[in-house]
């Protein structure tokens, strides 16, 4: 089951995607992220809830639908 997010959700006109296992392991990836990129050395726990929020499962349907017809 993987994770997905899109930093766009949280910061508009940034096209960064993160995936992982889990919701820690996407959370640590845009904690660093978000430092790298945004300059944002503290994820308050506000901004983490955003996150959390803001993580989904990455769809199975992705355009082509391959396999049996
Ligand atoms: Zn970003």
């Amino acid at each position: 089951m993987t994770k997905v997010l899109r930093c766009s959700d949280i910061k508009p006109g940034c096209d960064f995607e993160i995936r992982g296992n889990s919701e820690e392991e996407v959370m640590k990836q845009a904690t660093a992220h978000a430092k790298t990129a945004h300059n944002i050395q503290d994820i308050t726990p506000e901004l983490a809830s955003k996150v959390r929020s803001a993580i989904h499962e990455e769809s199975q349907a992705k355009g082509h639908s391959s396999g049996s017809n």
